[in-house]
């Protein structure tokens, strides 16, 4: 069973193994449908009205309470803030606007003046933030200690795909990849009883193709790149991740970053976070932490490639490269 879709300003895959046979309930494409757009309409940065925007014009010291849902993605966002010494950010939206990159496009495309992004790295404090979020996922109350919003633009996509793929095991199925603009939720077997293959792309649009196969379940997987979101001035290519220890898109050789994870959400994460910190950075923290990551930075004209020993499992026999 087969469906797609737009959600999140791109697109959905969904694939789903019937059980025995049967097809599908009609009212699971609704359900699933509902999902998305629940997300969307918590964790959009374009909605006026999201959870997210309402978060974002909130006063200082006046505590405000949340979803579960949004409790979650905070409190996953420090765990892979704390683990990337901060690369991870997701205070980090004004600086993502001010280079044009968010709803708020000021111009856009244009390189700001260094005034401007010092004042905002001012703003990006995201340990300011006090959370008391319930255990049990009903929610919480935020506190802003100081001036800061937030964008989770970084994370939702994955989250979106676990969620989705939750909603698709509680009615019976366990098998299912689930795929929200290139971020995947994978669990059990495919129809044929393999694991999932998923391609990871060669990064340029110019001349796309596949990269790198992989055979995988039960886990998230995500890709963090500079090829496909980006601006050119005066020659200069700038990525739409920020380092939000300059206030400046990154600028190194890392052309994008694959992350295998217990969950889509942290794989999401973890794969800004080293698209923040580059080949030599990333590489260092995957093995310090077991980080299952696979790297493409260019070379010259070219690409080379590198897996992190966590990422080794994963690749299919005799297809690498
Ligand atoms: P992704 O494609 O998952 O790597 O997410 C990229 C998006 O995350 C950007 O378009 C920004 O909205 C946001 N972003 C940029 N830099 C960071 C950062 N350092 N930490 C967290 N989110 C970021
Ligand atoms: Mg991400």
């Amino acid at each position: 069973f087969r469906y797609q879709g737009q959600t999140m300003g791109t697109t959905f895959h969904i694939t789903v193994v019937p059980n025995g046979g049967r097809s599908l309930p009609a009212e699971m494409t609704q359900l699933i449908e509902g999902e998305l757009a629940r997300i969307n309409s918590l964790m959009s940065t374009y909605l006026e009205d999201s959870e997210l925007s309402l978060f974002n014009r909130q006063q200082v010291d006046i505590p405000y309470s949340v979803s579960g849902d949004f409790c979650q993605l905070l409190l996953l966002s420090r765990e892979v803030y704390t683990l990337s010494g901060g690369a991870f950010n997701p205070a980090v939206g004004p600086l993502v606007n001010l280079w044009g990159f968010g709803p708020d496009v000021n111009g856009g495309e244009q390189v700001p003046e260094p005034d401007q992004i010092q004042r905002l790295l001012e703003e990006i404090n995201f340990l300011s933030l006090s959370a008391d979020c319930d255990t049990q996922g009903d929610g919480g109350s935020l506190t802003k200690r100081q001036p800061i919003s937030l964008d989770f633009s970084a994370v939702a996509k994955g989250y979106a795909a676990d969620r989705v793929g939750r909603l698709i095991a509680e009615r019976g199925y366990t098998n299912y990849l689930v795929e929200i603009g290139g971020e995947l939720a994978l669990s059990g077997l495919k129809s044929s009883g393999q694991p999932w293959r998923i391609a990871v792309e060669k990064p340029t649009l110019a001349q796309g193709g596949v990269q790198l196969i992989a055979t995988l379940t039960n886990v998230g997987v995500a890709t963090s790149g500079d090829y496909r979101n980006y601006f050119e001035r005066d020659g200069v290519r700038y990525s739409h991740t920020i380092d939000p220890r300059t206030g400046w898109p990154v600028t190194h050789n890392l052309a994008s970053v694959t992350v295998v994870a217990e969950n889509a959400a942290k794989a999401d994460a973890l794969a800004t976070a080293f698209m923040v910190l580059g080949f030599d950075a990333s590489l260092a923290l995957a093995e310090r932490e077991n980080l299952a990551a696979y790297f493409i930075v260019k070379q010259g004209d070219g690409f080379a490639e590198q897996a992190s020993s966590g990422f080794l499992d994963y690749i299919a026999k005799g297809e690498e490269g």
